[in-house]
């Protein structure tokens, strides 16, 4: 029976999801069929989609092709009209074996996914979700329509999955969701994520890399502080969800946080964990954002002494306010999310050249390739040591990775 073929769009959370599709398909005895599980977040996302869609269709005349993900949860109907589609699945059948079966029914929104995986695409490293949803409104975003109301997992059923990957020889394990910090609030208990996360280093002592996917900087708990200063085994590198560097932007976008809290989240870091990498999402163009506006976005990459920075152009989505504020010409947006990927190329060549000297754990992911600690690509000359995590001197840098040695 050939396999089903999952196309992945969009975050961590997706990609966690699509190995649950995948088993789910499998159970349900479907086989040789396309599965693309879409993403929302920009149209640009949602075109890519389309284009893999129809590729798909070239490639595999016969094929069924499903379509799911945050883009068909919002739009059914635009991708059910699709000549190449099949059939259309929100994010909540698309976990379901049913779903890929004839008959289906539907799903109450409350359920969280229990499904457990047991590997993640036989890398060393995998992703495992621990909340779904979103109960923000930022101006911009449409994820909350597409993943419902922000629901933790259990510790339990987080600590079951982060054991049997690690059984199965997954070296580092990624928390991830759509609110992460906003882990617990619905739990008995309220447990914080600080708290869920140190739990599960004491509940899996087999793991010995945990990090964090986005965290919003007004929501960082203090427990998790602590955690970064205490604990070894929880990867000294923070994705924050910053959006964008100006007050008035941020106010209009209904982020929780302002500028002066982003600079002072950052400092925190450094002091509690002096060899933390940060990284940070930010907006380009985002609707009323003047020039002036714009430069506060540019100069919080060096303010937060950011070194990943993720660019997005703005992207009018359907029903968000933020779409039916006054847009800024496309060129414009354009131009400035150039100068902020230039900016975050430049930080991160920065950061790198700091690192050269030193030494870091390097999760070996590929032949020649692997990851630091902090989060940076570590290219080395050894072969031979995949899925293992081996001590590097770090000698040099090509700007986008650094160059490793491993110590004897
Ligand atoms: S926190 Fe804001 S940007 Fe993130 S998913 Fe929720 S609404 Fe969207």
């Amino acid at each position: 029976m050939p396999d089903n073929e999952v196309i992945t769009f969009g975050c961590r959370l997706n990609a966690f999801e699509s190995e649950i599709i995948r088993r789910a398909a499998e159970a349900a005895g479907l086989s040789g069929a396309v599965i693309v599980n879409t993403c929302a977040v920009t149209a640009e996302a949602e075109r890519q989609a389309r284009q893999a869609i129809r590729r798909a269709r070239r490639r595999h005349p016969a094929a069924a092709i499903i379509v799911t993900g945050c883009a068909a949860d919002l739009a059914p109907e635009r991708y059910a009209a699709l000549p190449e589609v099949d059939r259309v699945l929100d994010n909540r059948a698309k976990l379901r074996p049913q779903s890929y079966l004839q008959e289906d029914t539907p799903a109450d929104l409350s359920e969280t996914a229990a499904h457990l995986i047991d590997g993640f695409e036989g890398k060393s490293r995998a992703f495992v979700q621990v909340q779904q949803g979103c109960d923000h409104r930022c101006t911009f975003c449409v994820i909350p329509f597409a993943r419902g109301p922000s629901r933790s997992l259990p510790m339990g059923v987080i600590a079951d999955q982060t054991r049997r990957l690690v059984a199965a020889g997954c070296r580092e394990i990624v928390l991830t969701g759509v609110d992460l910090t906003a882990y617990g609030a619905d739990l008995p208990g309220q447990p914080s994520l600080g708290q869920m996360a140190r739990r599960l280093l004491a509940a899996v002592p087999g793991l010995g890399r945990l990090r964090l996917s986005s965290l919003d900087p007004a929501e960082i708990d203090a427990e998790l502080w602590r955690l970064l200063a205490e604990e070894e085994r929880l990867m000294p590198h923070l994705h924050l969800s910053l959006q964008a560097g100006d007050d008035l932007t941020l106010k209009r976008m209904k982020r929780r946080h302002s500028r002066s809290d982003a600079i002072a989240a950052a400092r925190r870091a450094r002091a509690l964990r002096p060899d933390v990498a940060l990284g940070a999402d930010l907006i380009a163009g985002f609707p009323t954002e003047t020039e002036e506006m714009f430069r506060r976005s540019l100069d919080l990459i060096a303010e937060c002494a950011l070194a990943f920075v993720h660019v997005f152009p703005y992207s009018p989505r359907p029903g968000t306010p933020a779409s039916r504020m006054p847009q800024l010409p496309p060129p414009v947006i354009k131009e400035r999310a150039g100068r902020l990927r230039e900016a975050g190329t430049r930080a991160l060549a920065a950061e790198l050249s700091s690192r050269i000297g030193g030494e870091t754990e390097v999760l070996v992911e590929e032949p020649g390739l692997g990851r630091a600690a902090f989060y940076a690509a570590v290219r080395f000359a050894t072969s031979g040591i995949e899925g293992s995590v081996r001590r590097m001197r770090l000698v040099g840098s090509n700007g986008r990775s650094l160059l490793g040695v491993p110590v004897q």
